[in-house]
């Protein structure tokens, strides 16, 4: 493999020097040097997990020079820069990727073994950042590596988790959850910049004065401050010289000890004071959908985009720009509502503290925003009551009470009289208890609001937010997400792709479209049974995992049938346990039936406040017990729950699916990323007509997919006709057979009130239709069942599968966000040498400061 590195930019770099070169001896001894000097042990009582470490130092290493030479040409040069701000950054293992994308994986792993050791364990080492919950925070991972690899000027700010998503684990059937203690070894991947601090005011009072040239001004006494350190991570492109900058925020207390209590003696309330102000990047919130409205929350989503923005200035004004310009040097992207508040504190610190006028600070702010709506669900709407949001956060009350103001003025002008109008677009929800409401705060502070998939972005104009789409349609714009192929094909599927390349080249990596020309090999029988030997392989793989994981032996020819993500009724877990107690029970009445051995995985983490979702992990691992240990299932239904679902499993769990569940609710899900990590892994999807299922049914050809269920018009009108889920109970016989089991405790050794609720829910209120779509999948599934007797023919269609999946690239996703909302060019990064081997420190004439 040619690596980078032996570019003629980087010929004065002196091939040997133990911190860049990359020769399997240099490396080796670059390794043993990391062990010695940042381990501090000798390899005789060295761990695995010291020898990883050693490890990411020595990528560390090849990795600072391209990140400097970024961070540095971004000053220099007047580029415009993307801020994506996420509270969510679900990055997953850094190590493997950054080898894939430097292009040394292959070289580290001769070094390695050539040093008596074994990559793959190393790379497990990794506990893996979960600082974010799924979708979201995926997204944003992505496209960070996206923008890295189309080499666009970007930085990402979020917050440094202490505790990310906790680690689930199943005991008698029921989740548990551990804390995940992610940084107990220490994160070799991070740079603290304490030197970059910030400082955070929270709570208090306002008040007004008149300053020296007469004009009215309010200023803010808080009654905390906090401060916010940032530790940066590199996130560096696929075999480009570009590392952009993940800045997280990790609050401290201003002092380590507060003197004047210290003074006055009360010690321990000094120490509360520290502690309290740590507290507020302690522990991320394990909530996926629906929001609970924590004072706690919203002191993070404020603390992380008021440093943020802070941060923005600084760069800007160190730079020697006005802030006038703003809007020219920085596009920010608010991922989803829980960073829109910094529409309010960008206004604050041009307002207040840089004493720009109200009109001008406005127009910058909206010149600055773009907002990304994740969801339809509107419970998941993020509003905070009014006494809440005041108590901790006064001037920015005052100032959306301001833009409210002057945005309803502007509304009444257009729509003389519509008072019920004026209600729904206000930025405050006065139906009942007054609510501030995030998401209308979004739309009027940003220039444009994007949906995440074409039918969720056509819900949006006509539903969520019709009366905005009214009022500025031009703001309103779709961009369908993707997902990153260097980690989701490249690392996670390397038999797949070494084969993709053996027949097209490697250019398909970036340019996803290039798949297309798998689509001849579909009708070619040696690559088909090429492509199937290779999906058995990684089967096989899984089995083996299972085994390990769970205690259960899984049959690698059966059919891989895999529903991984967050635990939601919306998602409909339990739809699928309704398919799995059907089959059962009809190879209960029937052992002769035929059909093909299917082996159901499930995994994915319930919200711990969130009965329902973890009642069906409950009735998941009970129908697994069943059917498991019954003789006349041996090999012919088995269902797995995989424990502590991540990106780590994900790179296992993706790439071995024949069958991929996408079966949420028409309308429900904004878009799915795990429909196109499937699919482009040669998954064939069942699902139905919502989120990017529909685009990816479009790519894919509808024969070469799976399609049942209500559509998002026939949800919406069955629901407005009246839904009565029990007629279909009555009407159904096998649905109430496999009701009737469920409810007699067949799957609960004869407890009959365990899964009570699950089905009262569904029998009275049913309000993800379950029974409205249970014969058309049942019906499905049955196709599936047949298909999968063709081999020949499956293959086929898992190959054009692939094929036509370029469209989900977060390349393409990103390019639309930046030719159409955030204007910003690829900049490309020459590497320039700081530190030659042969020559020391030379402070230049700028000198120390
Ligand atoms: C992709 C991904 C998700 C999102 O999955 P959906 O099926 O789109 O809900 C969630 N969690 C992890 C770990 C992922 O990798």
């Amino acid at each position: 493999m040619i690596s980078l590195f032996n570019k003629p930019e980087q010929a004065n770099l002196k091939i040997e020097d133990d911190r860049t070169g990359l020769e399997i001896d240099t490396l080796r001894r670059a390794l043993a040097d990391n062990l010695f000097y940042n381990q501090g042990k000798f390899p005789e009582i060295a761990t695995k997990n010291d020898y990883y470490m050693a490890l990411a130092y020595t990528v560390r290493d090849r990795l600072l020079q391209r990140w400097l030479n970024t961070t540095q040409t971004y000053l220099d040069k007047d580029v415009k820069l993307v801020a994506y701000l996420s509270a969510e950054f679900l990055l997953g293992p850094h190590l493997g990727n950054n080898l894939l994308n430097l292009g040394i994986y292959d070289q580290v792993k001769q070094a390695v073994t050539a040093s008596g050791l074994d990559l793959d364990e190393l790379l497990a080492q990794e506990e893996e950042p979960g600082l974010g919950n799924g979708g979201l925070g995926r997204l944003a991972a992505c496209y960070m590596e996206s923008l890295a690899t189309l080499e666009i000027p970007a930085i990402g700010y979020g917050i440094r988790y202490e505790f990310g998503i906790f680690d689930q684990e199943i005991r008698d059937g029921w989740q548990v959850e551990i804390t995940d203690k992610w940084l107990q070894f220490g994160n070799p991947w991070e740079l603290a910049r304490p030197e970059a601090a910030v400082m955070v005011k929270l709570g208090g009072r306002t008040e007004s004065y008149i300053d020296e040239n007469g004009h009215y001004q309010s200023r803010w006494i808080p009654d905390r401050v906090v401060k916010g350190i940032p530790y940066d991570t590199p996130i560096v492109g696929y075999r480009v010289n570009t590392a952009n900058t993940l800045r997280l925020w990790r609050a401290e207390a201003p002092e380590s000890f507060d003197f004047q209590m210290f003074n006055v003696g009360d010690y321990y309330g000094a120490v509360d004071q520290k502690v309290y102000s740590e507290n507020l990047t302690k522990v991320l919130y394990p909530n996926d959908e629906p929001i609970q409205g924590k004072q706690l929350r919203l002191e993070q989503q404020y603390f992380f985009v008021s440093c943020s923005l802070q941060d923005m200035i600084r760069m800007h004004l160190y730079t020697g720009k006005n802030l006038d310009t703003f809007h020219t040097r920085f596009a920010v992207q608010l991922n989803d509502t829980h960073p829109a508040i910094g529409i309010a504190e960008l206004m604050r610190l041009l307002v207040d503290e840089h004493h720009f006028p109200w009109e001008t600070a406005w127009e910058i702010t909206q010149q600055t925003f773009g907002f990304t709506n994740h969801t339809l669900l509107p419970e998941a709407l993020e509003k905070w009551p009014i006494d809440l949001f005041g108590s901790l956060l006064p001037r920015h009350l005052e100032i959306i009470y301001e833009i409210n103001r002057r945005f309803l003025d502007q509304v009444r002008l257009k729509y003389l009289g519509d008072d019920a109008r004026l209600a729904r677009l206000s930025l405050i929800d006065e139906s009942g208890p007054r609510y501030v409401r995030m998401a209308h705060l979004a739309c009027v502070g940003s220039h444009a609001i994007n949906g995440v998939a074409a039918l969720h972005s056509e819900l949006l104009k006509r539903d969520t937010l019709r009366d905005f789409y009214e009022l500025w349609p031009e703001k309103f714009s779709n961009k369908t997400n993707g997902v990153t192929p260097r980690r989701w094909i490249a690392l996670s599927n390397p038999r797949m792709t070494a084969l993709i390349t053996q027949k097209i080249g490697d250019r398909w990596l970036t340019h996803l479209e290039d798949l297309r020309q798998l689509e001849p090999f579909a009708e070619n029988a040696s690559f088909r049974q090429e492509w199937r030997q290779i999906k058995r392989a990684i089967k096989q793989d899984l089995a083996a995992y299972i085994l390990a994981k769970t205690g259960i032996a899984v049959n690698p020819d059966s059919l891989f049938d895999i529903q991984v993500k967050r635990i939601h009724e919306y998602k409909r877990q339990h739809l699928n346990v309704l398919h799995i107690i059907t089959l059962y029970h009809r190879l209960k009445q029937d052992p002769n039936l035929d059909i093909p051995p299917r082996t159901f995985i499930f995994g994915g983490k319930a919200a711990p406040g969130y009965f329902m979702a973890k009642l069906i992990i409950k009735l998941i691992t009970s129908v697994a017990d069943v059917v498991n240990h019954d003789p006349d299932m041996r090999d012919r239904l088995k269902v797995v729950f995989l424990p502590d679902y991540n990106v780590t499993l994900g790179q296992r769990v993706y790439p071995a699916a024949d069958l991929s569940e996408q079966i949420s609710t028409a309308g429900k899900e904004a878009s799915g990323t795990g429909n196109m990590k499937f699919s482009m892994n040669g998954a064939l999807t069942i699902g139905t007509l919502d989120g990017a299922n529909i685009e990816i049914r479009e790519e894919a050809g509808a024969e070469n997919f799976f399609l049942f269920g209500l559509t998002a018009q026939e949800v919406y009108d069955l629901q407005a006709r009246g839904y009565h889920p029990w007629d279909y109970y009555q009407g159904n016989g096998q649905l109430k057979t496999v009701l009737d089991l469920l409810a007699g405790g067949y799957f609960s050794h004869g407890d009959t009130q365990l899964f009570r609720p699950l089905i009262d829910s569904l029998l009275y209120h049913d309000p993800f239709l379950l029974l409205a779509d249970y014969q058309s999948y049942i019906d499905c599934q049955e196709m599936v069942s047949q298909a999968y007797k063709d081999q020949e023919k499956w293959t086929r269609m898992s190959i054009l599968n692939t094929a036509r999946m370029g469209k989900f690239s977060s390349d393409r996703a990103i390019r639309e966000y930046c030719e159409e909302i955030w204007h910003t060019q690829a900049v490309p990064i020459t590497l320039k040498a700081y530190v030659q081997a042969d020559a020391g420190l030379r402070v230049p004439n700028s000198g120390v400061k």
